[in-house]
């Protein structure tokens, strides 16, 4: 499936930076002719065997030697791309990546755009658009399970399944369409009760896979929690806590946080994004209630709110309408000041929040945080031990898709199975096979790909 033009193309493949060591790499049909026109191997040894690092120096078109480096050659179709892939290993500095680069571009090669060495990889067959997808994941991964998801991803243990099913569904769609042809007194009802019947965990297998994404989305971008209570409870104060340093200014002056602040923080390996607000309550000045519309608009955004409510006082007024306001959301009630004299009345807290469980902090002294991150952790994964090793989509692309042909499916099976609807069941596994399809990229359009590999950086 060879849909580009296999030119070479070159690109500097680490991040810029001074760093130890810095790669330009080239891919295409003259990425070992360009590398030998301007690599002085230090021992007599030419670039001609393949998987193997060589010592040498590179050197501009008027002799001058730019760096010493190490040079690899993989020849095609053993390389990542599967075109002849040269990688030039150089000393991190800006300035020597860009003069590299500039000469394999004087010689021919051509700037790669972003994703374009993976994009090959597709194109060539070496990986399907799950995998090239996972690398993109990969390399953005900022906690252990998510770079785990994406390594799943990648060894291709996605399209091994989503293949699987697609098979299976050619495979009825063959005996639904065969059954097209025969007149009605020919077919026997039972056998489209046996297809019905092979559908159905097909169906099911999706379905799992829809459901297992709420958690994929959550291990990729994270949770939105925010930040509730009325002001003076120690919400800034909490997310300082959270955060381990002074960045959100806490005051003793009630109604100072104004606006949403909002940190991207990792607890207990999920990665979150909380929102602190301004509190909840009656507004006292115009600023303010600018602020709290904000808040009333969080706890929409919100997967996960933290309700804080003072230990040191009883609860009040604008406590209760709050507790009021989210009785039928996901909450983790948040007894804070802990430290100071108990004055809450904790049987009418109980009251409240039902069966959700109070955590007791004190976000001055740092006292019961581990507690509320753990407690954050169980609610977040259902009180499981979230298992990475299971298939969990993580991609939205992948779940509107899988959606679609769940749907199909869905449809498919609603026609009464003794009456003759064949067409239109073939109609629907055509489409669901279809949207497995896109998944996988066997059937994907250009603009979708461009689409897909501009998420990736200039370099992969
Ligand atoms: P917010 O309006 O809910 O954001 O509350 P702040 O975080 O600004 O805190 C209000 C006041 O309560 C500040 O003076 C904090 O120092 C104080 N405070 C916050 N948390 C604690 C705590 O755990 N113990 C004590 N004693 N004071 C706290």
């Amino acid at each position: 499936m060879n849909l580009y033009v296999p030119d070479t193309i070159a690109a500097i493949s680490t991040p810029l930076g001074e760093g130890g060591i810095g790669i330009v790499r080239l891919s295409g049909p003259k990425s070992i002719g360009i590398a030998k026109s301007i690599f002085a191997p230090s021992k007599a040894k030419k670039l001609n065997v393949s998987h193997q690092l060589l010592h040498g120096w590179i050197k501009s078109s008027n002799g001058e030697v730019i760096d010493e480096v190490l040079v690899a050659v993989m020849k095609a179709p053993h390389s990542y791309t599967r075109e002849d892939v040269v990688e030039i290993q150089c000393h991190a500095s800006t300035a020597v990546l860009r003069q590299i680069l500039e000469i394999v571009v004087s010689k021919g090669a051509r700037l790669a755009e972003p994703g374009e060495f993976t994009k090959r990889a597709f194109l060539n067959g070496r990986i399907d658009l799950t995998q090239a997808e996972a690398v993109a994941d990969l390399i953005r991964a900022k906690t252990t399970a998510s770079a785990r998801l994406a390594l799943s991803q990648l060894k291709g243990e996605l399209s091994q399944k989503l293949t699987n099913l697609r098979n299976r569904l050619l495979d009825l769609l063959a005996e639904v369409e065969a059954r097209i042809d025969f007149s009605d007194e020919e077919i026997e009802p039972s056998e489209m009760r046996e297809i019905y019947a092979q559908l159905k965990p097909i169906k099911e297998q999706l379905e799992e896979l829809i459901n297992q994404s709420v958690k994929g989305k959550l291990l990729r971008e994270g949770i939105k929690i925010a930040l509730i209570g009325r002001r003076n409870v120690g919400k800034s104060s909490l997310l300082n806590a959270l955060v381990g340093q002074e960045r959100v200014i806490v005051s003793p002056v009630p109604g100072t946080t104004r606006d949403i602040i909002s940190e991207e923080l990792l607890l207990a390996d999920i990665q979150t994004i909380i929102m602190d607000t301004a509190g909840i309550g009656s507004p006292q000045d115009q600023l303010e209630s600018h602020g709290m519309r904000f808040s009333h608009q969080s706890i929409k955004e919100a997967d996960l709110i933290l309700w804080l409510v003072a230990a040191d006082t009883p609860l009040q007024k604008d406590d209760l309408a709050i507790a009021d306001k989210i009785k039928d959301l996901t909450y983790i009630p948040v007894v804070n000041k802990c430290d100071l004299s108990v004055r809450i009345d904790k049987n009418q807290l109980r009251d409240l929040v039902g069966n959700r469980e109070p955590v007791f902090i004190s976000a001055l002294r740092g006292d019961g945080i581990k507690e509320l991150e753990n407690q954050i952790a169980k609610l977040v994964f259902d009180n499981q031990a979230i298992d990475t090793s299971a298939l969990i989509i993580s991609n939205v692309r992948h779940q509107k898709l899988l959606e679609d042909a769940c749907k199909s499916i869905s449809r498919a099976l609603a026609f009464p199975e003794n009456q003759h609807y064949e067409e239109l069941i073939a109609v629907e596994l055509n489409q669901a096979i279809d949207s497995l399809s896109k998944i996988t990229g066997d059937k994907v359009d250009g603009e979708l790909l461009n689409r897909i590999f501009s998420r990736f950086c200039i370099g992969k």
